[in-house]
């Protein structure tokens, strides 16, 4: 590896314990860089924190990714009130950061080479480059799209894929929700906060999402189903949504459908992007682990929805990193002996 490295090298500290986030092109070694700064990213941190090897979280644009837009999560253990995403990634920063874990924020990682095997290389959006002896990987998963007509065209003037950011600019107006699963359900009822009247827009006639959620939808006079029908097109104008066409998937019948938003839940895709050709991934992308969280790479963990396409859950990317953490832990052990 070093072989390759145009860098200079003898910026690197060789004294974890003080090691400082350089801002420039200057090269750091860390011990452990987690990239992603989401319930598995910073519970790894608060484990390798822990275990004195002084991680550096790469957080990327958004602290918490994804669960920082969820506006209240219930089915987290300890919590019996429930909190917000946002409190929670709160909590957890804080208590990584109090056993010494440091948190990189606004900065994504814009390049990763397993190739050469351990110490990696990592580059940052903001001229960052790092050698990593080992790298968890806990990036997370993107909204899925509908890829309708429209949609790209008025996402931000009434097309969003996030109650809790733009629910507000709904109040007292018609939207209309798209997907079946437990996201849709969770944000429609958090929209009836605002909106007069929101429908539900569901490809089939049953719902993926769990009964207790189910349960709420149904009872809330503000939620309506429109079953079996997908959205086939966006219509707006002067930048901002006034109606969808609707397809009935069963009649195939057509009908242009009033409304004022459109908030799309209908999924996620994992970023993985970042490691293809390194990383192994399945067939949908997800980033391939074993059960120690270990991936194809010797020293390359990955942790939560990069690699869950089945769980998905804030308790399961919590567990998933401890595994990670865990492990890499014991791999930089048996390494040094
Ligand atoms: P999901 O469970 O995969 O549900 C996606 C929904 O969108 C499904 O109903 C699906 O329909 C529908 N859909 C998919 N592609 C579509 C398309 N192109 N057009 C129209 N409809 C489409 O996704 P999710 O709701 O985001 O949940 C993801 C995971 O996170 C799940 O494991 C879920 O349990 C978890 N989660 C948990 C909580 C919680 O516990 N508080 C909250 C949010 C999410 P079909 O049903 O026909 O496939």
């Amino acid at each position: 590896m070093s072989d390759n490295l145009t860098f200079n090298l003898t910026t690197s500290t060789p004294n974890i314990q003080t090691a400082e986030v350089l801002p420039d092109e200057a090269v750091q070694h860390e011990r452990v860089i987690i990239i992603g700064s989401g319930p598995a990213g910073l519970t790894a941190a608060l484990y390798t924190a822990r275990a004195q090897l002084n991680p550096l979280v790469i957080a990327g644009h958004e602290l918490g990714g994804q669960v920082s837009l969820t506006y209240e999560i219930e089915n987290y253990p300890g919590f019996p009130e429930g909190l917000s995403g946002q409190e929670l990634v709160e909590l957890m920063k804080r208590q990584a950061e109090r056993f010494g874990a440091r948190i990189k924020m606004f900065s994504a990682v814009s390049e990763v080479d397993f190739s050469h095997g351990s110490p990696f290389t990592v580059k940052t959006d903001d001229n960052g480059v790092y050698l990593a002896d080992t790298v968890i990987v806990t990036v997370g998963a993107t909204p899925r799209h509908l890829n309708v007509p429209g949609e790209k065209e008025l996402t931000g003037n009434g097309v969003s894929y996030c109650a809790t950011c733009d629910g507000f600019f709904f109040r007292d107006k018609r939207v209309v929700v798209v997907g079946g699963g437990d996201s849709a359900l969770e944000e429609a009822l958090f929209l009836t906060r605002f909106a007069s009247r929101v429908d539900i827009v569901h490809r089939r006639d049953q719902l993926r999402a769990g009964q207790m959620l189910q349960k709420r939808t149904f009872e809330n006079e503000k939620i309506h189903f429109i079953w079996n029908t997908v959205v086939e097109r966006i219509n707006g104008s002067s930048g901002k949504v006034e109606s969808v066409l609707l397809r009935n998937v069963e009649t195939s019948e057509i009908t242009e459908y009033p409304t004022d938003g459109v908030f799309i839940f209908i999924g996620h895709d994992p970023n993985s992007d970042l490691f293809d050709g390194q990383l192994e991934r399945d067939a949908f992308g997800y980033v391939v682990t074993d059960r120690e969280m270990r991936t194809n790479i010797d020293g390359v963990f990955a942790a939560g929805e990069i690699q869950d396409r089945v769980y998905r859950q804030v308790a399961t990317s919590v567990g998933q990193g401890t595994a990670a953490a865990m492990s890499a832990e014991r791999w930089l052990a048996a390494r040094e002996g």
